[in-house]
């Protein structure tokens, strides 16, 4: 209660207008050295604007400039973005793992050995029931016009190929579909089946030449699967619907950049270079160091823009050109491993070979982030149980130092699985940092050079529009 010796003001709001940039109820920008000669970066953490200033002005922008005034009146539409992109989707897509057998023993998969030899396998008429069920419950969250997508992942979906192969036939109107597969049971009769339904494709492989790409794809008994890969890409050359992940370890990052060369000589449209999930303990033996990793990985990416100028064509590094567009149009990414929180749980959820739903493939090998069973129980209930909330809730925000970085909506700090596992729970971060780092500020670079666009798929702006064009102040 006031009375007549209450001092002035007592009890009001505190008066900050916001005049100023980081202090008060002004917009927070945080400069960042991208490691460019004459621009840095400034970035607000929370709605992911960022402009490019040059050094010699960056003082003059952080006062009372036509970029800041600009900003000022657009803050509140990119932070709606932000939160709509972060908080406000719909699972649009199923990794459907068919089986949990494998034919390979790969160095880093995320499948537990014994479930990889001899865990279960749908049949055809289970599998035929799961795809009408997920046909139902798309319905519900998937505007009409456009189609849920299912991925069949690994293990190796191609050893259930008879029960796949029924699900793309009778739910080819239903769904769009993809197959990630380790190329060693892609005969000509499955490339046909594939191709000419408009399948996805995708293919594993991690070097340029057997002696690499063998070191962490072998069979049970040792035998590597380069030989078999070259052939299906051979096959596919001239599919556009096709990519190739090469995932980058301790054993293959020193020959990225002739990797990539490969990759562009066989016509490869597009690959990713994923950096290893190191979430069960046998991947880490392969583990890079952060900034070795990002030393390789950005050579392979200046190699590509060096093909691209001297051939025309593109040999598109999907990964990196999802932090790119995340940077530039972030409500067009594809992937959603680098927003937080992740795609997981909340834009898509994996189906194991029993049913049982997980927020994505790699928990299937841990039975605590079972969320329930696709024949048993509803899905939006098991989006709200609590292993999917562990997922879906862990934010950016609640991880140190992820809480204090400028870049923290072009990262995303992945990967929850890894973070649980191997560093010890949902508020850790992952096993990689600099890394991220490294790939933001190059992304940043390539901004400031004008190159991005020779690092995005063609069209990629087609149903975007620009919220904010600092060329234009
Ligand atoms: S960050 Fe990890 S859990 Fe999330 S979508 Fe990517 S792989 Fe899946
Ligand atoms: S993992 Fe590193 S780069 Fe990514 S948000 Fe966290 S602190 Fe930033």
């Amino acid at each position: 209660m006031k009375n007549d010796r209450t001092p002035k003001g007592f009890g009001e709001a505190a008066p900050s207008r916001g005049r100023f940039v980081n202090t008060g109820n002004g917009p927070t920008l945080q400069p960042i050295e991208i490691g460019h000669a004459t621009h840095v970066a400034l970035v607000d953490p929370d709605t992911a604007f960022w402009s490019l200033v040059r050094r010699d002005q960056l003082g003059d922008a952080l006062n009372d400039s036509p970029l800041l005034r600009a900003y000022r009146k657009k803050s509140a539409e990119f932070a709606k973005e932000m939160r709509m992109l972060r908080f406000g989707l719909k699972p649009s897509a199923v990794y459907f793992n068919p089986t949990a057998r494998c034919n390979l023993n790969c160095t880093y998969c995320y499948i537990p050995e014994t479930m990889r030899r001899s865990g279960p396998q749908m049949t055809t008429a289970q599998l035929l029931d799961a795809l009408a069920r997920l046909k139902d419950y798309f319905k519900t969250t998937v505007p009409k016009g456009r189609l849920p997508q299912i991925v069949f992942h690994g293990s190796e979906p191609l050893l259930a190929r008879e029960a796949v192969f029924a699900g793309i036939e009778k739910f080819g109107n239903d769904f769009r579909f993809g197959v990630q597969t380790n190329a060693t049971l892609l005969d000509d009769s499955a490339i046909k089946f594939l191709t000419s339904r408009g399948v996805g494709i995708g293919l594993s492989l991690d070097g340029p030449e057997a002696s690499i790409a063998n070191r962490t794809r072998q069979t049970w008994e040792g035998r590597g699967a380069f030989e078999h890969v070259i052939r299906a890409m051979d096959k596919l050359r001239g599919y556009h619907g096709y990519n190739v992940i090469c995932t980058v370890t301790s054993e293959n990052m020193r020959h990225l950049v002739k990797t990539v060369d490969f990759f562009h000589k066989m016509e490869v449209p597009a690959c990713m270079l994923n950096i290893l999930r190191c979430t069960l303990p046998r991947s880490r033996k392969v583990k890079p160091a952060d900034a070795d990793a990002a030393k390789y990985f950005t050579a392979a990416l200046d190699r590509t823009y060096e093909l691209y100028k001297r051939t025309g064509r593109k040999l598109l590094v999907a990964n990196f050109a999802n932090i790119l567009v995340g940077i530039i149009a972030p409500t067009a990414r594809r992937l959603m491993c680098d927003i937080s929180p992740c795609g997981g749980g909340r834009c898509f959820f994996a189906v194991a070979p029993n049913g049982d739903l997980f927020p994505c493939s790699e928990f299937i090998g841990l039975p605590r982030f079972c969320g329930g069973n696709l024949f048993k129980d509803s899905i939006p209930q098991v989006l709200k149980s609590e292993p999917f909330s562990m997922v879906t809730g862990r934010k950016v925000e609640d991880i140190e130092p992820c809480d204090r970085c400028a870049i923290r909506h072009f990262c995303g700090s992945p990967c929850p699985a890894e973070a649980h596992e191997m560093n010890g729970g949902m508020k850790k971060t992952g096993a990689f940092c600099e890394f991220y780092e490294e790939q933001v500020r190059y992304a940043l670079r390539l901004i400031a050079d004008g190159k991005d666009s020779a690092f995005l798929w063609d069209g990629w702006d087609k149903d975007t529009k620009t919220a904010f064009d600092a060329n234009a102040l």
